[in-house]
């Protein structure tokens, strides 16, 4: 059974969290809103309560959780060794939309961090989650509420739409502020790496620490050569389910592009989709608007690639954007969720 309560993601209701605190106590599941997506929480020091996230995610057990804290000594407790540019984001950037991964201290178990030596901690800027986790008094393991694969949830429904019947409880705290996922960076290296990007961008991060590099995989697979490239299935991740192509180059063009691939599909008679960052018309069964702003687009990304779903499409064409600043996490994420499958007009 999964009880949903609704709460004011600005005041939210202390006998709810108290609810919610002791299910995480007690070794169950309960999914949050955080200012990033909606994740799905359990007791992160309790091996049996972070196997049901696996369990219920589908997730395979070599994908490592991020550690939810709500201070800076709960860090300490988990990390060995904090070193100095790890100091400078955590005064820069907690809490906030950034997850750094340290050595781990033994009380961190092998489940929650996938057998490794280290492990993803994060201090969430949501009222729900930091007195979540304050009420219970231990570290949260949240990856995203969603089944392993698919879009992450940015709102209560879609959690709902994935796990009913597998968590407990679903705090509903409204539409997620970002929407995308945090920024991760692996601060056990030297360089420090990016290994994820997010709202906490490569070029804030450079500013706090000089030396941080992007991991190729964060870019991997751009292969810009015109034909429809088809990557193994492992890459797939954040998917709708349909065929997600993206298209990228200059805006003209890439329109052109699009209605140009829109003419040569129609004698299959499939259904097809755009999702637009423009108001360009494309002549095709179903328009979305992934908004004006990099902001906007960040934070309905995952939505739109839902509603895909529900539309019915069988393909998706998606308008690229340039990869400065946000763009790069937009941009990563459409790429994952295509399979790798991108155009350059
Ligand atoms: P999710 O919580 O579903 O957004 O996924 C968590 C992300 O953090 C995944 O991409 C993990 O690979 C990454 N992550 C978690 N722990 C570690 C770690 N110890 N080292 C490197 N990456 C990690
Ligand atoms: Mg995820």
């Amino acid at each position: 059974m999964t009880v949903i309560c609704r709460v004011d993601p600005l005041e939210p209701d202390r006998s709810i969290l108290r609810r919610a605190a002791e299910i995480v106590r007690q070794g169950g599941l309960v999914a949050f809103p955080t200012e990033t997506v909606y994740g799905l929480g359990a007791n992160a020091l309790d091996p049996a309560a972070v196997k049901k996230i696996f369990h219920a995610k589908g997730r395979p057990l070599d994908n490592p959780l991020i550690v939810h804290v709500a201070s800076i000594d709960q860090i300490y407790m988990l990390a060995k060794r904090i070193p100095r540019e790890a100091e400078a984001l955590i005064e820069r950037f907690f809490p906030g939309p950034l997850t750094i991964v340290l050595e781990k201290e033994p009380i961190v178990p092998d489940e929650t961090t996938a057998s490794l030596p280290t492990v993803a901690v994060r201090m969430p800027d949501h009222k729900v989650a930091s007195r979540l986790i304050e009420e219970s008094g231990i570290p949260i393991a949240a990856p995203s509420a969603n089944k392993a694969g698919r879009p992450s949830p940015t709102r209560a429904q879609h959690v709902l739409q994935d796990l009913e019947g597998e968590v407990d409880m679903i705090i509903d705290g409204g539409a997620t502020r970002l929407g995308l996922e945090s920024t991760v960076v692996d601060l056990t290296v030297n360089p420090p790496e990016l290994l994820r990007p997010g709202a906490v961008t490569f070029e804030m991060l450079r500013k706090v620490v000089r030396t941080v590099q992007v991991h190729p995989s964060v870019l991997q697979d751009v292969s810009y050569g015109g034909a429809v490239r088809s990557p193994g299935m492992k890459y797939r991740h954040y998917a709708p389910r349909a065929e997600l192509i993206v298209v990228v180059g200059d805006q003209q063009n890439v329109q052109m592009k699009i209605e140009q691939l829109i003419r040569e599909l129609s004698p299959k008679k499939l259904r097809i989709g755009v999702a637009r960052t423009t108001g360009k018309l494309y002549n095709a069964s179903h328009l979305e608007e992934l908004g004006r702003s990099k902001q906007e687009i960040a934070r309905d990304l995952f939505d739109v690639l839902r509603r895909f779903d529900e539309a019915n499409v069988d393909v998706i064409f998606a308008e690229g954007i340039d990869e400065r600043g946000l763009g790069l996490a937009i941009m990563n994420r459409l790429k994952k969720a295509s399979g790798y499958k991108i155009i350059r007009a």
